[in-house]
């Protein structure tokens, strides 16, 4: 690249990497992932060293103290921050509590209802009364280090009074209503967009790179949990925070039995709104600290609390049709096509009707009127008919004998609600997994949308996930709107997948009840798919969050020999299995590096290492904090030879006159490879 060319190249990676920061600290909205970026910060970092005269202070590669491609660095949760039940009006409160009372078998539980304040939740760590760390949710497990901006929030106490020596609180940073007009005021005084919520500028403002941003903004605090610490009942836990310094929201009740909480509740209907912040429901907490052990948690949300709703919007259409999908696991799932409506500012045309038990319940049927509700992101969902406005006789609605997209035998399982086509080949079920499989929680195979799988199973190039990796440029090019550049780009980004870390791989399989978290879970746990097919169920349930569902459906999947075909399948096509070890132990601890046994170190590969690819062996080096090179020099410090090792380990013996060699990678991970 000439002079010229490279610094327009510059000028203009500088302007795309300004924007995409700007979006993702700022607004909180960002647009290009995280690979992207990356990219262009290597171009950028690469240009500016073949053109020295092309650096620039400012610019994005110069800035310091910002770690890598500008993220925060991750922190572990010392307890996990969880997520909430939601109970939708009075009605699935009391049910909420029927189950409550069952399980503490007490007649009216004493509970502690506190306002659910729309807003980002922190973890916040005092050793000794300072504040040492705080971090964002994240996912719950691994958040984000966001101590130095939580720090320059004043409403955030620096120091408490009379705290234990470890503390941990959880608590929701927001931006009050008032702040917030007065910042968007600001933005587009000085012509930059305005944020949407309050929420999403507290999530700007905490994330933001330099610290005087979340200062200037006027960010509050609420704190609501004693996540470690001494264990109280919810309304001391409370007081006490109050008493160490930190700031706790007043409006709040100890209630005797659910329909004083249900009271409490629905007094905050309408005054809610006239609250300076905003909330999104209230809480509803078992007070007792015995019964909140007891009652434990899910790997998702704790049991004894649950976020009380208000019933979202409600309206009234028509039934126009009511057929049958597939979705990638063979469940049939009744979908009413609706005359559009207009619900929480959406069109909804379609709503779910989730089995054939509930469609026999609520006796829908062609052309009834029916009450709608949209909650959330949930689907919408049908739920009431209007029988008396039912015209003339239609016929009652039945589930399919045949799939309807294979005519493959539907069959229900015992003890379950719904029916499954049961042909592992059926056309929809095998659409529906390609296109997760290359989702973004799961490989993350970009150009694999649903368009695209549907025309690879037409043409029949591909008929379970391992088909994707053994196809070529040549057999894509001429696929109608794909085009050679497309071929190539998503047979690039297939073979990528291939060291995807496993919670990923976890994630792609569609193992039932197995999300992201209980992927991490068990990816951190296990470390390759390997030991958790090994493991028995109990061996499963022993790890912590992983309840007996999910161990089930994990031995349910892997005893399929349909499911462990396509992994052995996978495997074939050299799609990674397991974490490298250090790399492992890194995800598991993020907090401050374990000296790295290869700092350093220059090490050379050969010969086949038994049980792992070079590309493994090379990033379990990287990760020990050694350097790999191609050949054998003066300068090597260490030559790990597989079987078959050839020229090289011969070299470095001959070498070696002071040093040594070794069979097997004892030094980084312990792990034979020979
Ligand atoms: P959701 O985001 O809908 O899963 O709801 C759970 C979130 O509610 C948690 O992540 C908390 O950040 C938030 N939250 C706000 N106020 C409270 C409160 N008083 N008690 C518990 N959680 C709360
Ligand atoms: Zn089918």
């Amino acid at each position: 690249m000439d002079a010229g060319a490279a610094s327009s190249r510059v000028a203009e990676l500088r302007a795309q990497i300004e924007q995409a920061n700007h979006r993702y600290f700022v607004l909180d909205a960002p647009e290009v992932d995280d690979a992207t970026y990356d990219g262009w910060m290597r171009e950028l970092r690469t240009l500016e060293e073949q053109h020295p005269d092309l650096r620039a202070p400012d610019s994005p590669t110069a800035r310091v103290g910002a770690p890598p491609a500008g993220r925060f660095a991750p922190v572990r949760h010392e307890v996990p921050l969880r997520s909430l039940d939601n109970a939708f009006g009075a009605d699935e409160l009391r049910a909420w509590d029927a189950r409550i009372r069952r399980l503490l078998r007490t007649e009216a539980p004493r509970y502690l209802c506190e306002l659910k304040i729309d807003g980002l939740s922190v973890a916040l760590r005092y050793d000794g009364g300072h504040l040492v760390q705080g971090a964002t949710r994240g996912d719950g497990l691994v958040g984000e280090d966001v101590t130095d901006n939580l720090r320059a929030v004043a409403a955030v106490p620096a120091e408490l009074r009379g705290a234990p020596v470890h503390l941990v609180v959880r608590g929701e940073i927001y931006l009050p209503r008032s702040a917030f007009a007065v910042l968007n005021a600001a933005q587009l005084a000085a012509g930059e967009a305005a944020f949407a919520n309050p929420r999403n500028a507290a999530a700007g403002s905490l994330r933001a790179k330099d610290p005087e941003v979340p200062a200037g903004r006027g960010l509050r605090l609420w704190c609501y949990e004693v996540l470690a610490g001494p264990e109280l009942d919810q309304g001391d836990a409370l007081e006490q925070m109050e008493a160490w310094g930190l700031p706790v929201n007043p409006e709040r009740a100890r209630c005797h039995g659910v329909e004083e909480a249900v009271t409490w509740c629905e007094g905050w209907r309408e005054r809610r709104l006239q609250l300076d912040y905003a909330t999104d429901g209230l809480v509803v907490k078992v007070d007792a600290a015995a019964g909140r052990r007891a009652l434990g948690a899910t790997s998702h949300a704790p049991r004894w609390a649950v976020a009380f709703k208000f019933p979202a919007e409600a309206g009234r259409t028509r039934v126009r049709e009511i057929w049958v999908s597939v979705g990638r696991s063979g469940v049939l799932t009744p979908i009413a096509e609706l005359e559009p409506l207009a619900l929480c500012g959406v069109t909804v045309s379609r709503a779910s009707l989730h089995n054939a038990d509930y469609v026999q319940a609520k006796d829908v049927r062609v052309g009834d009127a029916v009450t709608v509700r949209r909650a959330g992101e949930v689907i919408p969902e049908v739920i009431a008919v209007d029988h008396g406005a039912r015209e003339g006789d239609p016929p009652a609605f039945e589930m399919p004998q045949a799939c309807p997209a294979c005519g493959g035998p539907v069959r229900r399982l015992p003890g379950e609600a719904a029916h499954r086509c049961a042909n592992p080949a059926c056309p929809a079920q095998v659409l529906g997994l390609l296109v997760h499989y290359g989702g973004r929680a799961a490989m993350d195979i970009e150009g694999l949308g649903e368009r695209t799988a549907r025309l690879l199973l037409e043409r029949g190039l591909v008929r379970d996930p391992a088909d994707l990796y053994g196809m070529t440029v040549e057999q894509l090019r001429d696929l109608p709107r794909l085009g050679e550049r497309s071929a190539a780009n998503l047979v690039r980004a297939v073979a990528a997948s291939r060291e995807r870390p496993l919670h990923r791989l976890l994630v792609a399989l569609g193992i039932r009840f197995v999300g992201e978290r209980v992927a991490r879970i068990l990816a951190e746990h296990f470390g390759s798919l390997e030991a958790i097919a090994a493991a028995s169920e109990e061996e499963l349930r022993a790890v912590p969050d992983i309840g007996p569902r999910i161990a089930t459906a994990i031995g349910a999947y892997l005893a399929d020999p349909d499911n462990a075909a396509l992994v052995l399948r996978l495997r074939a096509a050299g799609v990674r299995l397991a974490d490298p070890e250090p790399a492992r132990r890194a995800a598991a601890d993020p907090g401050p590096a374990a000296p790295r046994a290869l700092e350093g170190q220059t090490v050379v590969l050969t010969g086949s290492l038994l049980g792992w690819t070079r590309e493994e062996a090379k990033a379990v080096v990287e990760a020990a904090g050694g350097h790999v090179t191609g050949s054998v020099s003066a300068r090597t410090d260490l030559v790990v030879a597989g079987e078959n090792a050839g020229q090289k380990l011969e070299k470095a013996r001959a070498l070696a006159s002071g040093s040594w060699t070794r069979r097997g990678c004892a030094t980084c991970c312990g792990r034979p490879t020979a």
